[in-house]
């Protein structure tokens, strides 16, 4: 059986610290899916089809990787997907924590989803989206902290 994993997220957006998980993931599975959420509760900065086509494009290269889409719970659709593994990154203490609880929740309902962490890169650690996002809407030099296909 193939080897599916599913990498949840909102790509508001993609930065480095995704894509150096991304990267270092595929030696791991036959196949990435990067699954980008819909949650209506939350503000995006991008829409939906601008976050996916900055994936699309940074890995248009790469066969193993592909890019949907999703609302609802994560352990719904990566059943729906047929994706045994959730990938997820690690940045810090905190990171640790939230994650810890998420994946214990969908361990509990459903207990063949295995979630993956990798930690991320010290060089990249310090990235998060929220900040990529407050340096696009002042104007700033954001271009050390995504991949080359993001321009707002
Ligand atoms: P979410 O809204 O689900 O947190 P994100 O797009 O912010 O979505 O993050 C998706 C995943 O990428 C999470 O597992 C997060 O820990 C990880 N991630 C975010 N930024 C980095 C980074 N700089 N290095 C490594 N992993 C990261």
């Amino acid at each position: 059986m193939s080897r599916v994993a599913l990498f949840p997220g909102s790509f508001d957006p993609i930065t480095l610290g995704h894509v150096d998980i991304i990267q270092r993931s595929l030696p791991l599975f036959d196949e990435v899916r990067i699954a980008v959420g819909t949650n209506s509760t939350k503000n995006y900065l991008f829409s939906l089809e601008q976050r996916v086509n900055w994936i699309e494009q940074t890995f248009s290269h790469e066969a193993k990787i592909s890019v949907v889409t999703y609302g609802g719970l994560t352990v719904d659709f990566a059943k729906e997907q047929n994706a045994s593994f959730l990938l997820r990154g690690l940045r810090n203490p905190a990171d640790f924590e939230f994650e810890k609880a998420i994946a214990q929740a969908n361990r509990e309902m459903v207990p063949n989803l295995e979630t993956v962490f990798l930690l991320t890169s010290a060089r990249y650690a310090y990235i998060s989206s929220s900040i990529v996002r407050d340096v696009i809407k002042h104007n700033g030099d954001f271009s050390h902290f995504v991949p080359d296909t993001v321009r707002p």
